[in-house]
């Protein structure tokens, strides 16, 4: 029997299982991809991310960015700056790849599973039933993404737990310069949510973020879209998937899990429903989930109430996004038109470039 069966390793995952090896404890990672894989996701990570990783990544940044456009409603833009970083860009695929590594290297172990038919729960352990056999554990997090398993079977029938998806939808374009382009959010295009263009360091990602789940948003839309501001519409690895926000546990009080099972990252709903940002969140909750077990195993109070509490302040920040949203995607133009002064776009991006959460720059105590 594992200490941790961890489902899914995203940066969720390989947060928690590098604390957990790290501490002593056994580890089994299971993920339904053979790595390296493809994960829809620009790789934006914001240095309060970057600040969470256990670990040197700095060999995967491609660009560094001091700059961010942001195109508003009308199609005027404006420009928020700071003398330090305030978006580094990777690319998933090989970030991933590197994390597991690092938990392998730590004494994990890893195995591509196939699909999960259920995860069963005794007194004293959890078991997840694999194509490959039963596997059992003291404890289980599922970090399997918005479209969790984990969390369709094992958590919401027992809890009602339940997470809202935005769609998300991202393509990469090879152009020339591809250095020469800024950072962008563009909401001019008549959507809840934006568009945006992150420079990396042959290629550029385009995309497209939507806070309500009936946007529609299709390979036409960004072709389109690449073909009027980048001069091309030959998208390479196009790729959509949900992000999982609004996690219950935001606000009903709900606990982010089920027994001896705890959802982190994205199949608990915890990316901030604004820009869609996760992984922070995948990170932060990931590590917490792990020093939650970690206390419990130590004969501490339950795992999952443990987690819960110590998950405050990220409610706290995901509620203040979650009003972001509210009031940005109803009305863009004055929100916008607001944040273009510098007085006003200034004070939190010093905040982000210092590596500050949202709760952190608005209750600075
Ligand atoms: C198009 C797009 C662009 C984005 N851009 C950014 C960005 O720039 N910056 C940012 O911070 N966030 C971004 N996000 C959000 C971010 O990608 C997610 O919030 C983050 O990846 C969540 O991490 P996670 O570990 O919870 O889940 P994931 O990264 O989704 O990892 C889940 C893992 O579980 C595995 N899995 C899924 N189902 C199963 C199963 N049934 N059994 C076993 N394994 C399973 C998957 O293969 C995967 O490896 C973006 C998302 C999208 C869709």
């Amino acid at each position: 029997m594992y200490d941790v069966i961890i489902i899914g390793a995203g940066p969720a995952g390989t947060a928690a299982g590098f604390d957990l090896v790290s501490a002593g404890y056994s580890v089994l990672l299971l993920d339904r991809r053979n790595f390296p894989r493809k994960k829809a996701c620009a790789g934006g990570i914001t240095p309060k991310a970057l600040d969470l990783f256990a670990y040197d990544i700095s060999g995967f940044i491609e660009q560094t960015c001091y700059e961010v456009k942001v195109r508003r409603p009308g199609g005027r833009c404006f420009t928020v700056k700071d003398s330090r970083p305030l978006c580094y860009m990777t690319r998933r695929r090989d970030l991933d790849m590197f994390s597991l590594n690092k938990v392998v290297g730590a004494g994990g172990r890893f195995r591509k599973t196939g699909p999960i038919s259920a995860v069963s729960q005794e007194e004293d352990h959890v078991a997840v039933h694999t194509p490959e056999g039963r596997l059992a554990a003291r404890y289980i997090i599922g970090a399997d993404g918005a479209n969790s398993r984990v969390r369709q079977m094992a958590v919401r029938p027992r809890t009602r737990y339940h997470i809202r998806k935005c769609p998300a939808l991202e393509a990469d374009v090879y152009v020339n310069n591809a250095q020469g382009f800024k950072m962008e959010f563009d909401f001019s295009q008549g959507i809840p949510g934006y568009y945006w263009i992150f420079p990396k360091k042959a290629h550029v990602s385009i995309g497209i973020f939507a806070a309500d789940r009936n946007v529609p948003m299709t390979a036409r839309h960004l072709a389109d879209y690449a073909a009027r501001r980048l001069g091309t519409d030959r998208l390479r690895n196009i790729k959509g998937y949900p992000i999982g926000v609004d996690g219950r546990g935001t606000f009903s009080g709900r606990k982010p899990g089920a027994g001896r099972v705890l959802l982190a990252g994205d199949s608990a709903g915890v990316a901030e429903p604004m820009l869609g940002e996760g992984i922070y969140y995948a990170l932060k909750s990931g590590q917490l989930a792990a020093a939650a077990i970690i206390r419990a195993l130590e004969g501490g109070r339950p795992a999952l109430t443990s987690y819960h509490y110590s998950m405050a302040r990220v409610r706290l920040d995901l509620g203040l996004y979650s009003l972001g949203a509210g009031l940005l995607y109803r009305i863009p133009g004055p929100c916008l038109g607001l944040a273009k002064f510098k007085g006003v776009h200034g004070h939190f991006s010093r905040g982000y470039a210092a590596g500050r959460s949202l709760s952190g720059i608005v209750f600075p105590f």
